[in-house]
């Protein structure tokens, strides 16, 4: 539950307290409380893509779906779906981006 909620605060997965964000779209380097390394190595957040590809369609399915039983052009669906993504963009950014570093400590704890 403590997981869940730091999370949700996107919070230090080590400390649960330090922000991973500075900023909207600035990451912190390390952890302001414990200094745990947020970017291991060059590359590192590739693999948030994954997160980042699952978030978008959780995001985005819902209005396609519903587009499609009220019974909307292929045209307004897609660009309903790019204002979503969009509008979307700062959260599914930074969770993708958070949930890769749980995955990743998770896996090899540091
Ligand atoms: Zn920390």
């Amino acid at each position: 539950m403590k997981k869940l909620l730091a999370i949700i605060r996107l919070r230090c997965p080590r400390c649960a307290t330090g922000h991973i964000f500075a900023s909207l779209f600035r990451m912190n380097r390390q952890c302001p409380v414990c200094g745990l390394e947020f970017e291991r190595e060059q590359g590192y957040f590739v693999g948030a893509m994954y997160f980042g590809y699952a978030l978008s369609l959780a995001a985005v399915l819902p209005v396609i779906v519903a587009m499609l039983l009220l019974g909307f052009s292929a045209a307004s669906i897609y660009i309903v779906s790019c204002l979503v993504l969009l509008a979307c963009a700062p959260f599914l950014f930074r969770y993708s981006r958070v949930l890769w570093i749980y995955l990743d400590q998770v896996i090899d704890p540091r």
